[in-house]
């Protein structure tokens, strides 16, 4: 990065910075991951330069004859990893995946159902402030009291009586396996279109860890970044009898020029996650997830639902003394990287909330294990145990970085940016 360090050396400096966050603190923030250098590289490319408004063979301007092909092979990677008839790979983001299946689905003011932003939803499932509470109405489902799982009759009887447009499954902080056949069959009793969000979960379902939507979901959005471990980005699937109001209500209807950039980056991630390492690598996420809850219950912790079947594990402070948002900030201070999140029946709102996510994608892509995991709770533990003792946080912080040194992450380029 030598000419951004001539050209701008206030910015290269930042970046250095974050780098040196990224390698020495623990990253255990379920939505996050990294990428490998060579998605970076076709991310970071002369790719970005591109205008591309359009799809391969149809675009408005001259000179996509390169683009042209890439895009293709990112479509063709995605449908070939995910068994669907039709992938658009030109979202910019999860949530404008999403927003492209509404807008293809839904007439302004028309109703559908998500699950519950407090029982584990997105933000894009009905906020308020978000287009999808604004545009639309939406009727949440949530988890059953006794054992945190989706409230499958709830949803059924919801649906029964408001006849929604469009159901929604899928979560941004759920720790089981989603039943799709169960969403499938209400959705095709009341007559409604079936979305999978699979946003957190994609890494798990391509490498047959999780069940796929794909057979009878009318559509699957997903982000790229999260377990799929690609560039920032988002990605919409759908059968064949959707694809060009898909297509339509994309390009023209919410963006205009693609990514170029990211579209190649997403096309080499998808041939990352067609290989046996990513199968593997997935399979010691969901490991290192299962010895995670178990370590922390050892310790004395609440968790939701009772351990996790996926890459995150929801943690219930109620009775430690700490909110999620003061935990977050004791963990922070101790070098470790999580977030405050509500817990389902939550007395707390969502800025100080019960409970914090923490997830295993980011730190088993630096081949942390088993023995790391153990450690990781008990420090989480002492941490939040202990935490006006500045010494013990200093020392537990020590403990983070040489634990972080042991598992470099960017081992070829430790100086540079
Ligand atoms: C992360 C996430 C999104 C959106 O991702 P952005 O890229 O941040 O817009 C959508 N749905 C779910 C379930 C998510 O977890």
């Amino acid at each position: 990065m030598s000419s951004l360090l001539e050209t701008d050396a206030e910015v290269f400096e930042i970046i250095r910075r974050e780098k040196t966050r990224q390698e020495y603190r623990l990253e255990l923030i379920a939505s996050e991951n990294f990428a490998s250098a060579a998605v970076m590289e076709a991310q970071g490319s002369i790719l970005t330069n591109k205008y591309a408004e359009g799809y391969p063979g149809r675009r408005y301007y001259g000179g996509c004859a390169n683009v042209d092909v890439i895009e293709e092979l990112a479509r063709n990677r995605t449908k070939e990893l995910f068994k669907v008839d039709h992938a658009n790979v030109q979202p910019h983001s999860g949530t404008q995946a999403n927003m492209a299946v509404y807008f293809s689905v839904l007439a302004p003011g028309a109703t559908y159902m998500g699950m519950d932003l407090a029982h584990g939803g997105h933000l894009s499932m009905g906020h308020p402030k978000n287009f999808s509470g604004k545009i639309y109405k939406v009727v949440p489902y949530s988890v059953r009291k006794e054992d945190h799982r989706i409230d499958y009759d709830m949803v059924r009887d919801l649906a029964i009586k408001h006849r929604p447009g469009m159901i929604i499954a899928g979560a941004s902080a759920y720790p089981r396996i989603i039943d799709y056949s169960i969403f499938a069959s209400i959705a095709q009793e009341v007559d409604a279109v079936l979305m999978a969000d699979i946003a957190h979960i994609a890494g798990l379902i391509v490498a047959g860890l999780h069940p796929s939507p794909a057979p009878c979901a009318d559509f699957i959005t997903t982000t790229t970044h999260k377990t799929l471990r690609g560039p920032r980005g988002g990605i919409v699937m759908c059968k064949q009898r959707w694809a060009s109001v898909l297509d339509s209500c994309i390009f023209p209807g919410m963006q205009g020029g693609p990514l170029m950039h990211v579209i190649a980056a997403k096309a080499v991630a998808m041939k990352e996650a067609s290989t046996p390492e990513f199968k593997d690598y997935q399979k010691r996420v969901v490991r290192n997830a299962g010895t995670l809850a178990e370590e922390l219950m050892s310790h004395g912790f609440r968790i939701v639902s009772g351990g996790t079947d996926n890459h995150l594990v929801l943690v219930d402070l109620t009775d430690k003394g700490v909110n999620g948002a003061q935990a977050q900030e004791i963990l922070e201070s101790a070098g470790i990287t999580v977030n405050k999140n509500t817990i389902p029946f939550d007395p707390l709102p969502p800025g100080k909330a019960s409970g914090i996510r923490i997830g295993t994608p980011a730190i088993t892509t630096r081949n942390m294990g088993t023995e790391e995991m153990r450690l990781i709770a008990s420090w989480i533990s002492e941490a939040l145990a202990n935490n006006s003792n500045e010494s013990v946080i200093a020392r537990i912080g020590n403990n983070v970085r040489e634990m972080c040194e042991s598992f470099p992450l960017y081992l070829n380029d430790r100086d540079g940016a």
